[in-house]
């Protein structure tokens, strides 16, 4: 990571105005992640690596080699409703297409580079990428129902620090490419055997959050064109309903990712004074909280279908007194939201201690209280380092090749 990176983000001024930001903001936001781009669709050996195109990308592909536009739409199907991986089983394309087709193009996962299931059932998967790059993503399972979670990561490390996240200790290696965020899920699936896409089945891979490693709208535009992909009806086909990303506060990408996906948003409040939230959440000092609660206010699923969650993860001391808890609903009063309030999930060498099960209660009664649902997140897949904020992967250089 440069040092111009590490200045703006590991300890940003609060110079800017909400006036500026906009437009020109997200443009300095591309251009700074843009040193961080994914590799490219190609690989090494020419052929072009279909999972995470989009379907007009994936017609001009096609189109490249001289195919028709229908083709597209057969193979879309079986890329992500069958989950096929080869393109001799793709029956419904005559034989020399099949090949033709593996002559230019590759259809693949990440690397399965390791798997542990906890105690609790939680599994995570330690990906490898093409150029040895990894990421984390946790399965986690309903306690009661035969459905769960799959948590994703969009980026290798993350450029922010938060005092208290594990992945906030591994510099920024790289922004995760489309095919390498769905491609988590789509391996998640494989090892749980869920193909083909169930249509309006239970399932078990039935909701993503956008929780693992990174942050979301600092790679906005790879996020996006992966949500995409699994929401086509044709393929994956979740509803945006069962996604959620989760942010540390990029406001101004707030908004974008407001008008154009449309997913539940999660945010990471963690405190509810600037400068306590300065010191935990260093991003903070760049859009405060003030512009926070706005953006949520603006963000269009915020009516009382669609709430906005509030993460609030309980530090032992630092933040889950009474009194903080009553300024947090004079903070969010008005907005449709819940609470989710998280034990810290301690990593070797954090600086925190969750805080106890009697704080967590009475903070927990006096949000409730004010008629904003507050659950306490069970800490999972504590055991395998699966849970919030432990996940970090080795240095953030390559380990494979
Ligand atoms: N970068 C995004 C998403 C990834 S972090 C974000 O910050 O929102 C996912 C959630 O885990 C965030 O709410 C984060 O604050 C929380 N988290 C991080 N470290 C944690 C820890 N050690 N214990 C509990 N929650 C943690
Ligand atoms: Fe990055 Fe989120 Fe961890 Fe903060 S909490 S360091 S934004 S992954």
């Amino acid at each position: 990571m440069s040092a111009e990176v590490a200045v703006l983000d590991r300890a940003p001024a609060r110079a800017e105005t909400p006036a500026d930001w906009g437009e020109a903001e997200r443009a300095r936001i591309r251009a700074k992640v843009a040193r961080f781009a994914p590799p490219p669709a190609k690989g090494p050996d020419g052929r072009l690596e279909l999972v995470g195109l989009s379907r007009e990308e994936l017609v001009a592909a096609l189109g490249g080699i001289g195919e028709p536009a229908f083709r597209a739409k057969q193979i879309w199907h079986w890329i992500y409703h069958q989950g096929t991986t080869d393109f001799a089983r793709m029956s419904t394309i005559a034989k020399p297409l099949q090949h033709k087709l593996a002559e230019h193009f590759t259809v693949t996962r990440p690397e399965v580079a390791a798997v542990q299931t906890s105690a609790d059932r939680t599994r995570k998967f330690l990906f490898r990428f093409r150029d040895g790059r990894e990421a984390e993503s946790v399965y986690i399972p309903d306690r009661e129902e035969d459905r769960g979670a799959v948590c994703l990561s969009s980026q290798v490390g993350c450029t922010l620090s938060c005092r208290f996240c594990h992945t906030g200790t591994q510099v920024l290696a790289r922004n995760l490419g489309p095919g390498e965020i769905v491609g988590q899920f789509m391996a998640a699936r494989d090892s749980y055997g869920e193909w083909p896409s169930p249509k309006g089945e239970a399932r078990l891979l039935s909701t993503i959050v956008l929780m693992g490693m990174g942050e979301p709208l600092y790679n906005y535009d790879n996020v996006a064109a992966a949500m995409r992909i699994v929401m086509d009806g044709e393929g994956i086909g979740l509803s945006r309903r069962r996604i959620t990303l989760s942010t540390s506060g990029v406001v101004p990408m707030m908004d974008r990712a407001g008008a154009e996906l449309g997913v539940n948003l999660a945010v990471s409040l963690h405190a509810v004074t600037d400068e306590l939230r300065d010191e935990l959440v260093p991003l903070n000092r760049k859009y405060p909280i003030k512009d926070l609660i706005e953006a949520c206010r603006r963000y269009p699923s915020a009516s009382n279908a669609r709430r906005i969650t509030f993460e609030y993860v309980m530090l032992k001391g630092v933040n889950d007194s009474a009194a903080e808890a009553r300024a947090l609903v004079r903070l969010i009063a008005g907005v449709p939201a819940k609470v989710n309030l998280i034990p810290f999930n301690p990593w070797p060498g954090s600086p925190y201690e969750s805080s106890t099960p009697a704080a967590i209660g009475r903070f927990a009664e006096i949000v409730n209280a004010a008629g904003f649902s507050s659950p306490v997140r069970a800490p999972r897949g504590r055991d395998i380092l699966a849970a919030c904020g432990q996940l970090r992967t080795a240095a953030g250089k390559p380990s494979g090749g």
